[in-house]
C-alpha cells in the first residue's frame, strides 16, 4: 500500500467503525465519581514526589490503599521499585481474558518546584479561576489519578472487560536514570505489565483562544543521538602559525553542517498529522499541509522554512550545541571539538546519521564519534482499533474536533515500552491552551473542566478498547 493512500484509508476505517462501538458518552461523569477523582488527584499532587528530592513510594502506597478500600485483592496489587523511595504500583483488574491486556500508564514523579519560584504553594492543589494549580497537575498526576478513579468505578459497576486492565503508576520518568519505573518493571517484572498495547501521557487536547482545535494521539517519538566532532593536531607556538589549524578545520566542518539539511520526508504518522492539520489551518499553509501529506517536496520545503516545529517534524535534525578547543592564548590548538545534538526520525538509523555527518563534514581529520549508547526509537503502528475508539469517543464528547496523530520531539516512558514490543499511544483527552503550556514550569495548571472531561473521556475510551473486539483488518495500515 502506498504511503500516500494511508491517511485516507485511516479515515475510512474510523468512519466505518463508528457504529460498531457503543458509547453513551457524557462530557462529565456523575458527581460522586468526580469527587473521588478529585480527591485522589489532590492527594497525589500534595505528596512531594520531585525527581531529585521527593519519593514516589508514598504516592504508590496511597493509590494501593484506595484500591484495597475499594475491594481489590492484595494479590492483584504490586508495590515495588528500584529503591525504597522510587516505588511503583501495578494493579490488575481482571477481564474475561478473551483479549490480551491493556496497560494504562502514568508516571508519579514530578519536576522539582520551588515555593519561591511560584506564586503559590506548588504542593497544594489549589482551585482558582477555573484551574487546578500545583506541580504535577498536568504532568502527569491528572492521568494517574484518573486511571485509579476509573478502575475503582469499573469495579463498582461490575464491569466485565474482554481483557485485563492493568494500571501502572511509575517512578522517575522525568530525566529517567537508574530508577525509572518502566525500565525497572520491564526488566524485573515484565509479566505484571505484559500487554497488547498501552495508553500513556504524551498526547493531549489542544485549545486556542478557548476553542478546542484537536485531540492529539501521540504515536511515535524522535530519538536523540549526540556526536562529538573532533580535530587534533600537533599544535605549536602561535607566533608561527601554519595552515593546518584544528580550530579552523572544525569551524569549516561546522560551517558545512550548518548549510546541510537532512532529507525532508513524511512517515505514516506525520503524513496523517499533516493531513489532519490541513483541515484545521487556513490560508496558503492549508494547501501546503495537504500537499506535504501526499509527498510534495516543494510543499515540505515551504513548511520547513515557515516553522521550526514543522521542520523538525519533516526531517532528522543535527545541530552544534557545545564547543571546546585550544589550551593557551599563545599556542596553536591541539584540540578542537564540538558536540552535535541530533533528533532522529524513528525510521532513520544511527548508522545512517553517522555516515551522513561524516559525508557532510567531508574531512577525514575531523572524527565523528557517537557519545553514549543511543537507543533508537520506534513508532507504534497506527492501530485501527485504537484510532477508531479514540475517534469515536472524541466525536461523542466534542463533535467536530479531529484526532491528530502526532510524533513528538521529546521522549516519554512510551519509548521503553515500544522498544520492548508494547505499542504505546499518548492520549489524555485533557485540553490545554497551546500558547500556555506550563508543564515543568511555574504555576502549572489544568482547567477544572478539562480535568473532568479527561476523566470522562478516558473512562469511555478504556471501556471501548476493552469491550469491543478489535476492528479486523488485513494488510495493516
Ligand atoms: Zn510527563
Amino acid at each position: 500500500m502506498s504511503k500516500m493512500k494511508k491517511p485516507s484509508l485511516l479515515r475510512l476505517i474510523i468512519a466505518l467503525s463508528l457504529p460498531c462501538i457503543s458509547v453513551n458518552a457524557q462530557t462529565k461523569r456523575p458527581e460522586s465519581e468526580r469527587t473521588l477523582a478529585h480527591d485522589i488527584y489532590k492527594q497525589f499532587v500534595e505528596i512531594q514526589s520531585g525527581f531529585t528530592t521527593g519519593a514516589t513510594t508514598p504516592v504508590a502506597e496511597a493509590a494501593a490503599a484506595r484500591l484495597r478500600a475499594a475491594g481489590f485483592s492484595e494479590s492483584d496489587i504490586f508495590l515495588g521499585g528500584a529503591n525504597p523511595k522510587k516505588g511503583n504500583l501495578v494493579v490488575r483488574y481482571h477481564g474475561t481474558g478473551k483479549l490480551k491486556p491493556i496497560l494504562l500508564l502514568a508516571h508519579i514523579d514530578v519536576v522539582e518546584a520551588k515555593r519561591e519560584d511560584w506564586s503559590m504553594d506548588p504542593f497544594q492543589l489549589i482551585e482558582r479561576d477555573g484551574f487546578f494549580y500545583g506541580r504535577g497537575t498536568g504532568d502527569d498526576k491528572a492521568q494517574a489519578a484518573i486511571w485509579i478513579a476509573n478502575l475503582i468505578q469499573y469495579k463498582k459497576e461490575g464491569f466485565k472487560p474482554d481483557r485485563d486492565i492493568i494500571v501502572a503508576l511509575t517512578a522517575d520518568e522525568e530525566g529517567g536514570g537508574p530508577y525509572n519505573g518502566v525500565v525497572w518493571l520491564l526488566k524485573n517484572h515484565r509479566e505484571l505489565i505484559e500487554s497488547e498495547f498501552a495508553l500513556n501521557e504524551g498526547g493531549w487536547g489542544e485549545e486556542s483562544k478557548g476553542k478546542r482545535i484537536s485531540n492529539d494521539l501521540q504515536v511515535s517519538e524522535k530519538y536523540v543521538v549526540n556526536f562529538r566532532l573532533e580535530v587534533r593536531n600537533k599544535g605549536g607556538h602561535s607566533s608561527m602559525p601554519v595552515a593546518d589549524n584544528a580550530i579552523y578545520r572544525l569551524a569549516a566542518a561546522l560551517q558545512r553542517l550548518s548549510n546541510f539539511g537532512f532529507p525532508l520526508k513524511t512517515n505514516e504518522v506525520t503524513a496523517a498529522y499533516f493531513q489532519e492539520m490541513a483541515k484545521i489551518e487556513t490560508g496558503t499553509v492549508k494547501e501546503d499541509l495537504a500537499k506535504a501529506s501526499k509527498g510534495s517536496q516543494e510543499a515540505m520545503q515551504r513548511l520547513a522554512a515557515a516553522s521550526p516545529a514543522w521542520n523538525a517534524t519533516l526531517r532528522t535534525t543535527c545541530v552544534a550545541t557545545l564547543l571546546e578547543g585550544g589550551h593557551a592564548m599563545n599556542a596553536l590548538p591541539q584540540l578542537a571539538a564540538a558536540t552535535v545534538n541530533c533528533r532522529v526520525l524513528p525510521e532513520d538509523s544511527v548508522d545512517y546519521v553517522q555516515s551522513t555527518l561524516q559525508r557532510v563534514v567531508s574531512d577525514d581529520q575531523v572524527s565523528v564519534k557517537i557519545l553514549g549508547e543511543p537507543a533508537p526509537g520506534l513508532a507504534s503502528a497506527l492501530r485501527p482499533d485504537v484510532l477508531a475508539a479514540v475517534g469515536h469517543v472524541t466525536e461523542a464528547l466534542w463533535p467536530g474536533v479531529p484526532v491528530v496523530p502526532i510524533m513528538v520531539m521529546g521522549a516519554t516512558d512510551g519509548k521503553a515500552l515500544r522498544i520492548a514490543g508494547i505499542p504505546t499511544y499518548g492520549i489524555q483527552g485533557i485540553f490545554f491552551d497551546r500558547d500556555d503550556i506550563r508543564f515543568h514550569g511555574r504555576d502549572e495548571r489544568v482547567g477544572v473542566q478539562s480535568f473532568y472531561e479527561g476523566h470522562a473521556f478516558l473512562y469511555e475510551l478504556v471501556k471501548a478498547l476493552s469491550e469491543t473486539a478489535p476492528v479486523t483488518h488485513s494488510g495493516g495500515l
